[in-house]
């Protein structure tokens, strides 16, 4: 019961956060402060009130839309707060077990909180970048660029650290551990790179951004290299999948001439894959040696 009510109150918190978000997708692009002014229709600067600016249930009650100018608000809005509700619910859940877990040191508990509130902010950031690449095709490097940085950090908290996995990084040194956690993020920014040069050989224009390099090495400072290397597939997969649907709708076809020319914004699969290989990553990596006879 205290597990279901501890996730179900991460859910409530990701709910806030994400109408937090969608304050931040709005004002970023536009260079404004996302504290001051208050929440306002972007179309009559009508300011809402406290009923309006509620996560969901606001959306939900206006029909999407401005009470004052009957503008359409955007599905972006409630889909922003699901997701991050959905998402930090499932590490809330996980947490709980070492919480509800009588035998472990409260220090142990602490840390473990401490850790899952660094993947609410990584998932929380990763949903910021696939919407401003989706709107915008921007991936800004003060999210990415300290990104990479706080998932080095986070990585070798795991190892310098006890967790509950009983990973003693002590006995393997630290040092070690850091120059191979380096040298994995080098070699997915490597692979990005060599992947976008080849796309340059073969098009002649730029496939796959710098933001994609620099996002992808920092999913490799969080994940390791091999689940981010499976987020990467994840992401793949998706946007390809993405394009083929958008190729057999007729009415993206007809402009297919500027469509084939028009972006698909990687990044957006590219965190989504993210967070499915972060939340399920070693599941279906296990689930695919064993199919692939190992
Ligand atoms: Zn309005």
């Amino acid at each position: 019961m205290i597990r279901i009510l501890g996730t179900i109150f991460a859910g409530l918190l990701g709910l806030a956060f994400g109408s937090f978000l969608n304050v931040c997708l709005s004002r970023w692009p536009e260079g404004e402060s996302v504290v001051k002014p208050r929440s306002h229709c972007r179309n009559c600067d009508h300011t809402l009130s406290w009923w309006e600016n509620v996560p969901l249930v606001s959306w939900l009650a206006l029909r999407g839309r401005c009470r004052r100018c009957g503008a359409w608000i955007g599905l972006r809005y409630p889909l922003v707060e699901l997701a991050v509700a959905a998402i930090w619910t499932v590490p809330a859940w996980r947490l709980m077990t070492s919480v509800l877990n009588p035998t472990l040191p409260p220090a142990l508990i602490y840390l473990e909180t401490a850790r899952t509130a660094c993947v609410l902010a990584f998932f929380w950031f990763l949903v910021a970048l696939a919407i401003l690449d989706a709107e915008h095709l921007w991936l800004p490097d003060w999210i990415t660029l300290p990104g990479i940085a706080l998932g080095f950090m986070f990585d070798l908290s795991i190892v310098a650290l006890p967790s509950i996995d009983g990973l003693d990084g002590v006995a393997v040194g630290l040092l070690p551990v850091a120059l191979l956690s380096l040298l994995a993020i080098a070699a997915a920014a490597g692979l990005m790179l060599f992947i976008r040069f080849i796309y340059w050989l073969i098009r002649r224009r730029e496939g796959l951004g710098l933001g994609d390099v620099k996002l992808m090495a920092m999913l490799t400072a969080w994940l390791g290299l091999r689940s981010a290397l499976l987020a990467f597939i994840l992401g793949i997969v998706l946007g390809a999948s993405v394009a083929l649907v958008l190729l057999a709708i007729p009415s993206a076809r007809a402009g297919s001439e500027r469509w084939s020319a028009s972006k698909l914004p990687l990044g957006t699969f590219l965190c989504i894959g993210g967070v499915v290989s972060a939340l399920w990553g070693q599941p279906i990596i296990a689930t695919y040696l064993r199919w692939a006879g190992f």
